[in-house]
């Protein structure tokens, strides 16, 4: 088996395909390898691999050593350098990368190879003794962290681990002899440090530091490997739903230095701005450091150019200033990666002794905004297709975008608390706290919590996930932070320096002002500002470059999208959103809510009713509110269909409580309040979800179903007269069997053949239906469909019938299910395509043998999930129905599920 992959000098074995393989690190290496750009030469080692040696326990394959060390000659021939070699010594870094990014959660070593026996070498060789030391030192650090404890499994005591240990070395050193930052320790004491950090290695983890090259390379790929199965890995592996049997590849690359002084540096950029998509070239940059001195936001970067230059780097020199001919190759860089990915991309790099050297790149993140305004950019630019600028928006971004904002005309009267840099879109508001672990606890509790934090690191995640918004007071925009909330759309601001945290207190301190754990402050991550308090949030929507993205979407798109709406002012802001038809009307809602509560005691004047008359009486008051209500909505989608369900829920569930409620309702009845209470206490079931509700009642009740089809068909055939084109379609819930649909359909034709006498009209555009949601139905679809002339999937019954989970009470495990890997996601989010799925396809297939002209739509939560929308394309379905914010997501999900 080949487990080494070779790129350098111009050439490379992979190419950007190969992210499987080789990682996306790896993969896009080897691709600008093969661009001609200076990539310092090296090997990756496979995915596969890695996971060969996690199931090994932790052996390399035996072919490995013969394929690691000719990969290696070769890098030593092409940088003119020797592993190990006394004289004039190669360093390396071990890197890890897995086949989708995963910011920070994985481990990297750097200057592997460094040892007494090649320290004089090097010195000798770059006459810079204080660089070698500073490498030195940081191999130190970074090797007992990453490959003598955390791969070792070594718990540290108290959360103290051994780098935060050398950590507290070296501040007190630096205490002691006042220097304030890390390049201005000198030479002579950096070379005590690394004496005093060894020493500390042994005595903390009772090994000594391997102070050879061989020992070093061999550790330090072992050790990328694990990190796969590392806690942060595995807790951000369980958000992203990223499968544990991917694997890391490790490339192993020639070191280059950005700490040899003044004329060196390291830095990251974005090709253009993610947190909003301009087109400008977007970055930061440390002088004379290495690795991710800039990302842990060690140091406040500084700006790459003027178009990164805000309120907080402003006094600081940017690259285009300091360096303008690296800049120049820099910038011709980012246009040849352009044109070449065709994408935005993030990039790493350092300058070696005023010598550019690319070190990593890949499609960048961005955030919803960003992710809109570049598809729409790039298209007009020529850059991509309609096509790709479709897909170049995750459905979950538009989500995003609608995403509320701090209403401006409260922010213009707020008082600004602090400015940070704007991280993180949209705006949110909460609670402070001060650690990732409160964050989660508190937000357990149902509270809303923003997230404040001296910098974040990947030990915070699931805390930032479950924060509304995120602040902290150190590192740039390209800092762990920034990086995650941007990947998440969630609102943050970083680097708002003026506030200083005790975490001993859990306050926050700014501008003489203490805001406690617990104070509401809120965020406006567009622009970087926190206020105090809870200030009014505002949708984004009215954005005419979405108008018209969402117009190129419906080019390629092929199914429907509707929208499940009760009232009036639902649908209309479904029309807004493109709803093409309304999926399910639930006729019930009028009784809750609405705006009046005479429906709702006239209904309960029906339940409660003992005889035929008295119920016949009390429906006939009940009508003309039922007749009122679908006619506005058939009206305001004139000329679409729009489905309306029967009465659904179990009667009971309307039963007065109230004492008040209970004695009018005995007035009205002429009996005792005692006989109201007892009417509704017959009327209590054991497991009402499953009990007398749905067609069943149409069946105990034939006149419900009856008065309800007439207010239905009645509404329509007044819409006719006015010359409108109303399109109803009536829809029997809860069926099992197709003899209930034989039995309410009996009525319905009694019921339209008066009406269309009473209206002297030839006909109605209307289709009798039902829902699918007890498998009982979908395994006899093909019967339902005599009948039926559509079908609506009602995912969340069906769901929970499939499964016998009650959807009301999967809270007491739901989350053990997701955890102990039994359940992949949870199905009343998104459709259970193995099982509930299957399900769907027959019923599919079996009622369009039966009549292929069968509509089939799904109606329920999942209608607005991405994947489930993809499920429902590819099993050919009509259309979808879902919630009218949705909408937007469904539309682009179904176009991308048929590109
Ligand atoms: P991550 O995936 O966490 O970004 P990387 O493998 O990219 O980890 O390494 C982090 C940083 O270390 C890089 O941004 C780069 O600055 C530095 N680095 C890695 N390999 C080298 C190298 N061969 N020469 C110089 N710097 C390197
Ligand atoms: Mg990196
Ligand atoms: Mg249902």
């Amino acid at each position: 088996t080949t487990y080494v992959y070779s790129f350098g000098n111009g050439m490379a074995d992979g190419d950007a395909t190969q992210a499987d393989l080789l990682g996306g690190k790896g993969a896009n290496l080897a691709e600008m390898s093969q661009l001609g750009l200076p990539v310092p030469a090296g090997f990756t080692l496979s995915t596969d691999c890695c996971n060969d040696f996690l199931s090994s326990g932790g052996s390399y394959p035996p072919e490995l050593w013969e394929q690691v060390r000719s990969a290696l000659t070769a890098v030593e021939e092409s940088m003119g350098m020797k592993f190990g070699d006394r004289e004039n010594p190669l360093l390396v870094s071990c890197r890890s990368g897995a086949r989708q990014s995963m910011p920070g959660m994985m481990e990297t070593v750097l200057n592997v190879g460094l040892c007494p026996d090649t320290i004089p070498g090097l010195i000798r060789k770059t006459g810079n003794e204080r660089f070698v030391y500073d490498a030195y030192r940081r191999l130190i650090m970074m090797y007992a962290d990453v490959v003598m404890e955390k791969a070792e499994g070594i718990e540290p005591i108290d959360g103290m681990g051994i780098r935060s240990q050398l950590d507290r070395i070296m501040e007190e050193l630096k205490e002691e002899k006042n220097y304030v930052n890390d390049t201005d320790i000198p030479a002579d004491d950096l070379k005590k440090l690394c004496e005093l950090f060894k020493a500390q290695v042994q005595e903390i983890l009772g090994i000594a530091f391997p102070d050879n090259p061989e020992d070093q390379l061999w550790g330090a790929i072992g050790a990328v490997f694990k990190s796969w199965n590392g806690r942060r890995a595995i807790a951000y592996r369980r958000i992203e739903g990223i499968p544990d049997q991917w694997g890391t590849a490790c490339t192993v690359q020639s070191m280059v230095f950005g700490n040899m002084g003044a004329s060196s540096a390291t830095g990251v950029a974005f090709t253009r701005n993610p947190a909003n998509g301009e087109n400008r070239f977007y970055g930061e940059w440390l002088p004379d450091a290495q690795g991710e001195d800039v990302v842990a936001g060690i140091r406040t970067p500084n700006p790459l150019n003027n178009d990164t230059k805000n309120d907080q780097n402003a006094h600081l020199p940017s690259l285009e200033e300091e360096m303008p001919v690296v800049y120049k190759d820099l910038y011709d860089i980012r246009e040849k990666l352009e044109k070449h990915y065709h994408d935005m991309l993030d990039i790493e790099f350092t300058i070696q002794e005023e010598r550019l050297y690319m070190l990593q790149c890949r499609v960048g993140k961005r955030t919803g905004p960003a992710a809109l305004n570049m598809a729409m950019d790039m298209l007009e630019e020529g850059l991509i297709t309609e096509k790709q600028c479709v897909m170049r928006v995750k459905p979950s971004q538009l989500d995003e975008l609608l995403h509320p904002i701090v209403d401006p005309d409260e922010e213009r009267k707020a008082c600004i608390v602090a400015k940070g840099l704007p991280a993180g879109p949209g705006g949110a508001f909460g609670q402070i706290v001060f650690t990732a672990q409160d964050a989660v606890n508190w937000q357990k509790k149902g509270k809303q919590v923003i997230l404040v934090r001296e910098e974040t690191n990947p030990e915070d995640v699931e805390g930032m996930r479950a924060a509304e918004g995120i602040l902290t007071a150190r590192g740039g925009m390209t800092s762990h932070a920034a990086l995650v909330a941007r990947g998440w759309g969630k609102c943050c601001i970083v680097g708002a320096a003026m506030i200083k945290l005790d975490f001993r207190t859990r306050e926050m301190r700014v501008g003489g002002k203490v805001y406690k754990e617990g104070d509401v402050v809120t965020l406006n991550g567009s622009k970087g500002l926190v206020y105090e308090g809870a200030l009014k949030m505002m949708d984004a929507t009215e954005n005419p470059r979405f108008k018209a993205f969402m117009s190129i979407v419906d080019k390629f798109r092929t199914m429907g999208v509707r929208t499940n709406a009760d009232s009036t002012q639902d649908t209309l802001i479904a029309l807004e959103y493109g709803a093409e038809g309304i999926g399910l009307f639930r006729t019930e809602h009028m009784f809750y809510g609405g705006d009046s509560d005479h429906p709702l005691f006239l209904l309960r004047k029906m339940i409660l009713s003992d005889t035929e008359d008295e119920r016949r009486q009390a429906l006939e008051e009940l009508f003309p509110f039922m007749k009122r209500d679908i006619q506005s909505t058939l009206a305001t989608m004139d000329g679409m269909p729009v489905t309306i369900r029967l009465l659904d829920p179990p009667l009971h569930e309307f039963v007065p409580h109230g004492e008040s409620h209970q004695k009018e309702l005995a007035a009205a009845l002429d009996i005792t309040t005692h006989d109201v209470i007892r009417r509704g206490e017959e009327l209590q079931e054991s497991n009402p979800m499953m009990g007398h509700r749905g067609v069943r009642l149409g069946i105990t009740y034939p006149e419900i179903t009856e008065m309800q089809v007439r207010a239905i068909l009645e509404a329509a055939a007044e819409l006719i007269r006015q010359g409108k084109n109303p399109m109803p379609e009536i829809m029997v819930p809860v069926t099992c069997d197709v003899k209930e649909l034989v039995f309410a359909k009996k009525i319905t034709d009694r019921v339209y053949a008066d009406i269309l006498k009473a209206f002297d009209l030839e006909s109605i555009d209307y289709k009798y239906g039902t829902m699918i949601e007890i498998p009982r139905a979908a395994l006899l679809a093909n019967k339902m469909a005599e009948v039926a002339e559509f079908f609506s999937f009602g995912t969340n019954d069906l769901t929970q019938m499939t499964f016998g989970f009650s959807r009301d009470d999967t809270g007491g495990f739901m989350s053990e299910y997701l955890d102990a890997g039994i359940l992949d996601a949870d199905p009343f989010q998104t459709i259970d395509q193995d099982g509930m799925g299957q399900l769907i396809e027959y019923s599919v297939e079996r009622g369009r043998k039966t009549r292929p002209d069968l509509k089939i739509g799904i109606c329920g939560e999942h209608g607005g999930d991405p994947a489930s929308v993809a499920f429902c394309y590819a099993n050919n379905l009509t259309y979808v129905s879902c919630s009218p914010f949705r909408i937007p997501i469904a539309r682009l999900a179904a176009a991308q599920a048929a590109l």
